[in-house]
């Protein structure tokens, strides 16, 4: 079992909420989700699209995979480049 899931261990969650599409499940328990985002530009006002790359946990009982779209939850630091933990799949993405 796994310690670091809200549903079955101890995690807590706070902070934000994103949805975003997983760009590679390579690492054991971790997924690297990007978010697209419009970002105001003030001189123009107007938006401008923007990414960004977000790593996250992955635990066994969600085990999202690439091209799906998930949803994830901020949460304390998990590891030096983890603080948030997938919480939950919101679509699956095509089988490669
Ligand atoms: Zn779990």
């Amino acid at each position: 079992m796994d310690v670091n899931c809200p549903r079955h261990g101890s995690l807590k969650l706070r902070g934000n909420t994103f949805t975003g599409v997983v760009v590679s499940d390579k690492m054991n328990r971790s997924v690297v989700v990007e978010r697209k985002y419009l970002k105001k530009v003030p001189k123009y006002e107007r938006y401008e699209r923007s990414k960004s790359k977000i790593t996250a946990h992955n635990p066994d009982c969600v085990a999202a995979k690439a091209g799906d779209e998930v949803v994830i939850s901020e949460c304390r630091k998990i590891s030096k480049t983890k603080s948030f933990v997938v919480t939950g799949i919101k679509k699956r993405g095509e089988a490669k």
